[in-house]
């Protein structure tokens, strides 16, 4: 039996980045940079204004002598023109002269500064303008190339791509991505009691919910899921569905891992040719999990039946694992210290995992609430969770606002 950090630790020298391909910018979402990105042109590409106002020379607005003085200086100028966002100006601005100028329109020849319209007023029929406000040149001008020059790397290889940086990929002119290929995970399910989701579990059934569970999972991490459905608790089915699994990147089987008569999973892998790397972990639930490879590199987690310790085998191994195929070689689970509300008993040997609630409380710190639930094989314990709560082994009884540490689960951070 080995330790989570152990775990975790061969499973990412087992998971290296998947090839590379080249996607148009709409189809990189959530994709990971595996080149980076610069910028082609410099952005701004020309002295912009930040308001809608009027161009002006700064020395043509006032005296400033302090600043108390601002409001008070004045000038009148002689409106020569404007210039919209979009358009190219059509003449330089000469000394006296002000042009209307608006937000994102480029800055004419001759102007150093912007007034912007609500320090002005119209005059002489629109044919003057009467400052009120002096300003210093530079005011409400973004120069260009403020943000970055032609040829800033603007996005960095071994970048997650959310929207935030799908953006500034537009702005650079990236209009095709190289990111890793996207990892295929197949998903299957093991059991004689398994009925699908459309079906009434009679007798010694139950609901395959594993599936599905997985199946979201996967597609959290960003990875695409292949289901395969269920291998029944015989060893030639299984062995077939296990050889199709393996063609996956990655093949997640779960339940028959135990102990019991019929769980042939660890066998039949090692008919199929894997290597097995590890088979228990020292955590609670969710003790019995597999890791191993195939000869062509790819990556196999046997996970617990029981769903609660499936989510955790998944949240520990399996996600870190598909980043790193992705691109992102060390995403190891985030974990927060929040305040507990309640009190837990001591957790035991093993480092323990309960599903919890965390929110925000009225102090900005983080509070987190145990959810009602009643051990591994509660699937219902998990609605509403957005963290595990997870305690080291041999650690004290838990009271109310003491700190414990919270993982978040479904791919809610990082
Ligand atoms: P096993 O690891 O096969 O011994 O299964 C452990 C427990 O998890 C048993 O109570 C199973 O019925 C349950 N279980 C196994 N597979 C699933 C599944 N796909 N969905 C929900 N529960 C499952
Ligand atoms: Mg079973």
């Amino acid at each position: 039996m080995i330790d989570v950090d152990e775990a975790q630790r061969i499973v990412l020298a087992h998971a290296r980045p998947l090839p590379t391909e080249d996607v148009p910018l709409r189809d990189a979402l959530y994709r990971t940079l595996a080149a980076d990105v610069r910028c082609d042109v410099d952005n701004p590409p020309f002295d912009r204004s930040i308001m809608d106002g009027y161009a002006v020379r700064a020395a043509d607005t006032g005296r400033i002598a302090n600043p108390a003085e601002c409001a008070k200086a004045s000038a009148t100028l002689r409106v020569a023109g404007r210039i919209a966002a979009g358009q190219q100006p059509r003449r330089p601005l000469q000394p006296g002269e002000a042009i209307r100028i608006n937000t994102g329109a480029p800055i004419p020849p001759g102007a150093d500064a912007v007034v912007r319209v609500e320090d002005t007023e119209s005059a002489n029929d629109g044919r003057d303008v009467l400052i009120r406000t002096a300003v210093e040149p530079g005011n409400f001008i973004t120069p260009r190339a403020a943000y970055v020059k032609a040829g800033d790397v603007v996005l960095q290889t071994g970048m997650l791509l959310t929207p935030a940086e799908i953006g500034v990929a537009a702005g650079a002119g990236a209009a095709k991505l190289t990111v890793y290929r996207t990892p295929t995970v197949s998903i299957l399910a093991t059991g004689d009691e398994l009925v699908d989701v459309d079906q009434k579990p009679a007798g010694a059934q139950i609901r395959n919910s594993n599936q599905y569970q997985l199946e979201a999972l996967v597609r959290s991490a960003h990875a695409t899921p292949a289901v395969l459905g269920v291998a029944r608790d015989n060893r030639v089915e299984l062995r077939r569905k296990v050889d199709e699994a393996l063609l996956c990147d990655v093949c997640c089987i779960t339940g028959g891992v135990s102990m019991g008569e019929f769980d042939f999973v660890p066998e039949v892998l090692a008919e199929c040719g894997v290597t097995i790397h590890f088979q228990k972990m020292a955590i609670k639930p969710g003790r019995p999990v597999i890791f191993g490879t195939t000869p062509r590199g790819g990556l196999v987690f046997a996970l617990p039946g029981n769903p609660v310790s499936s989510f955790i085998g998944f949240e520990l191994l399996v996600r870190p694992a598909l980043a790193a195929l992705q691109g992102r070689p060390n995403e190891l689970p985030m974990f927060m210290p929040a305040s507990l509300v309640g009190s837990l008993p001591p957790p035991g040997k093993r480092r323990a995992f309960m599903p919890a609630r965390a929110r925000l409380g009225h102090d900005g710190g983080w509070r987190v609430e145990p959810l009602r639930w009643h051990g591994s094989g509660d699937t219902f314990g998990l609605a509403g969770a957005n963290v595990m709560i997870m305690r080291p082994p041999g650690a004290p009884p838990t009271r109310e606002g003491d700190s414990v540490s919270v993982l978040w689960i479904g791919g809610f951070a990082g």
